[in-house]
């Protein structure tokens, strides 16, 4: 779905990704781990094409997006994204929130767009609050209809930037639980994460991020319990 052929980026002369290789197969949940600063939101930002890279190249199924001539929004139309502050419209019901971009941007009809987002809020539990504002709902709940409207453009891949660190304890599970659904629905994903229970149960393979060096990566077994570098060990040291 998605490959990274020797990415850097740098901000003010320094560099912050330098020189990631990375490969992200069909239906593989892929988790970026690493310091504070190691660079995983940029790399998702690289992706998105918030970023532009210096070096290297990005391709999304085949097609080069680094590609300076490439249709940006064609290219974001392909993915869903989610971050650590929920994004929602606070002017706009749930329902709205959802549809608004399968209506706007990919030209669904409305009465398709609205069934296809009751479908998904049945799916994740929160048929009840279509019609209700972000303000009254619960972060947890603020949270998952910021993942189902990412899902509700039927993205390639998602990307999840610690979409879990802005809520309490109590609230991290159900959103946590919208994820390990949607990798049982075969959806690719990026996700940065600190939570590194979740992150060893849910993925395929995890980067570990050093310093914008993709220093190590595997399947979660191998990196939370025999990794190879010493400066994985001490991360996961400081962190589990
Ligand atoms: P965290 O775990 O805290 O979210 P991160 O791994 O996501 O950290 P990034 O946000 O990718 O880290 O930042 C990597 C480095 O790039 C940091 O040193 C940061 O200060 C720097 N950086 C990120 N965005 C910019 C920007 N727009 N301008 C200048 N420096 C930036
Ligand atoms: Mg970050």
């Amino acid at each position: 779905v998605l490959t990274l052929e020797g990415v850097w980026k740098n901000f003010h002369g320094h560099s912050v990704l330098r020189g990631i290789d990375l490969e992200v197969r069909p239906h593989e949940v892929v988790s970026l781990i690493g310091a504070s600063g190691s660079g995983k939101s940029t790399l998702l930002r690289c992706v998105n094409l918030l970023e532009t890279v210096d070096d290297g190249a990005i391709y999304l199924d085949g097609e080069e997006i680094t590609d300076p001539r490439v249709d940006v929004d064609g290219v974001r139309k392909r993915l869903g994204i989610v971050f650590q502050a929920f994004n929602l419209f606070p002017h706009m019901t749930v329902l709205d929130n959802i549809t608004l971009a399968p209506r706007q941007v990919h030209g669904v009809p409305k009465a398709r767009a609205e069934e296809e987002a009751y479908g998904l809020l049945a799916r994740f539990g929160l048929a009840q609050k279509a019609n209700a504002y972000p303000d009254q709902l619960s972060g947890g709940q603020q949270q998952r209809v910021a993942i189902i409207r990412a899902l509700a453009t039927q993205p390639r891949l998602m990307l999840l930037d610690e979409v879990t660190s802005a809520l309490d304890p109590e609230l991290v599970l159900e959103v946590l639980g919208i994820i390990r659904e949607l990798k049982e629905s075969g959806m690719t994903m990026i996700l940065t994460t600190h939570e590194m229970g979740f992150c060893r149960d849910i993925s395929d393979t995890v980067c570990f991020l050093d310093g914008g060096v993709l220093l190590e990566k595997g399947p979660p077994e191998q990196i939370f319990t025999e990794p190879e570098h010493a400066r994985t060990r001490e991360f996961l040291r400081s962190v589990l």
